[in-house]
């Protein structure tokens, strides 16, 4: 039996759910290595180890180097289904029974791969993983802010066709600041008429304004990050008035700056304050924390109790885009992970 003794044990093998990762920083370095050899390989990485060593970054500007780096070996649809079947045995691995997971094709427009050819090379990926490991994985696509608002509408079309195929809804990520919500207004509101969910980046680069925009111009259902919404009182009671789901993902915070240090990072109030916070890994290889070492650094270094840890996940599946009968399904899941054990 698995007891709290062994916190470590316990929570890999607690079933989780994630809410908040990106395909894009989420591959296995294991499979990024096999695409860097099947385009002729790079010297200076003859092994696993030294590519490892290639996502240690020395500040931001090194981060998006390594980002678009990485890209570039991305270069035919095969290859996302390859890693991203790989990202789901991973994920299946630490016990992840549940995800919602954001990709974003268009950033990958300079390879020639089209949107479309992209989200079905995902969809085989995922539909194969829960086959083969059972694992449940549904998509929301990124509009990326970054590539402008003018086309938005327009990628957002791109992969309409395929909501019946596990596309579920729309996020909007990318430079906050320099493409504010009110700019995506419109295919917000397009998507939502189309019966898609709604996600937002907001409060994290920018402050406040961005999470109250997310909610009131682009309607978001959820909001990721949101750490800034600190910063307003008057929306912190908001958030926990009307029990916003808060995608929270405090390491990804840490390495971009957001917060220069865990004690300065606000999860602990938000958590303490009654506000509805789900714990995410956001860039997992990218920032070298998975989704289970993400909840082993919280609890040892006292930010939450396992207790709390149960708490978070139901948070997470009732936040979920799935339905009142599968989110019983899953909460009974980790109910019966508790009970089984003990804890
Ligand atoms: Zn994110």
């Amino acid at each position: 039996m698995i007891t709290k003794t062994n916190p470590e044990e316990f929570i890999k093998n607690m079933p989780k759910v994630e809410l908040h990762l990106h395909l894009e920083g989420a591959f296995t370095i294991e499979s990024l290595f096999d695409l860097i050899n099947k385009y002729g390989g790079v010297s200076g990485i003859s092994n696993v180890g030294s590519l490892e060593e290639k996502f240690q970054f020395r500040d931001f500007s090194h981060f998006i180097e390594t980002w678009c780096w990485k890209n570039d070996f991305f270069r035919e649809a095969e290859d996302f289904e390859y890693t991203i079947y790989h990202t789901m045995k991973n994920l299946h691995e630490q016990s992840i029974v549940y995800v919602e997971a954001f990709y974003s094709p268009w950033d990958f427009a300079p390879s020639g791969i089209s949107a479309p050819a992209i989200t079905e090379a995902i969809i085989e990926a995922v539909k194969k993983a829960k086959t083969d490991f059972g694992i449940c994985c549904q998509l929301i696509a990124d509009i990326s802010r970054d590539v402008g608002a003018d086309s938005s509408v327009e990628r957002f079309r791109q992969v309409l066709p395929y909501r019946n195929e596990g596309i579920i809804g729309i996020g909007l990520g990318g430079s906050e600041q320099k493409f504010p919500n009110e700019l995506f207004a419109d295919v917000f509101k397009e998507a939502k008429k189309e019966g898609l969910h709604l996600v937002a980046h907001a409060g994290e680069a920018a402050g406040p304004e961005s999470v109250w925009s997310a909610l009131e111009v682009l309607e978001a259902e959820r909001i990721g990050h949101g750490v800034r919404a600190i910063e307003d009182p008057i929306l912190m009671k908001k958030l926990k008035t009307d029990q916003v789901p808060m995608e929270i993902c405090v390491n990804s915070n840490l390495k971009t700056g957001i917060f220069l240090s865990l004690e300065k990072h606000p999860v602990k109030s938000f958590f303490n304050e009654g506000l509805n916070i789900t714990i995410n890994s956001d860039d997992p290889t990218m920032f070298g924390k998975t989704l289970t070492d993400e909840f082993i650094y919280l609890h040892q270094r006292d930010v939450f109790s396992l207790h709390d840890l149960k708490t978070i996940t139901l948070n997470a599946v009732n936040a979920s885009f799935l339905n009142d009968e599968q989110k019983k399904s899953l909460g009974d899941k980790v109910e019966d992970y508790w009970t089984r054990n003990n804890v």
